[in-house]
């Protein structure tokens, strides 16, 4: 997930905005992915979507992967995507000052966040 991380040392005490692995718990830096589920469920039904995850390419995120495929069956319709951490970063950043509203070239959907059981509680296992 995208979290602060609490230093302290020279030049002052701060809090430093990361992304840290889901499963390992680590600073994700360079090679990472995040990744997400969304439901589109049946016609007439609003799309759901989980908050976003982060994890190291590999093992890591393998077995986010599968911790989010019990927390969002594909039996129920969710799938899951990502993204690499560098590509999401470059689009979010791009998004912090254009407004969706403003677009008129297409259209963004809402969607409803369904949030998982946490995977800080008992963490996504490398298999
Ligand atoms: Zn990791």
């Amino acid at each position: 997930m995208i979290e602060y991380v609490p230093y302290s040392g020279e030049p002052e005490a701060m809090n430093c905005p990361a992304v840290i692995c889901d499963t390992c718990r680590k600073q994700v830096v360079g090679q990472g992915n995040v990744i997400w589920c969304i439901r589109a469920g049946e016609k007439g039904e609003q799309r759901q979507i989980s908050p976003i995850f982060a994890a190291h390419k590999g093992r890591c995120d393998r077995a986010l992967e599968l911790w989010l495929r019990g927390q969002y069956p594909i039996d129920d319709h969710w799938i899951n995507l990502w993204e690499e951490v560098e590509v999401f970063m470059k689009q979010f950043n791009n998004n912090v000052s254009r407004s969706f509203d403003e677009d008129p070239q297409g259209e963004y959907h809402q969607t409803i966040v369904k949030m998982p059981g946490s995977p800080h509680d008992e963490l996504p296992q490398i298999s």
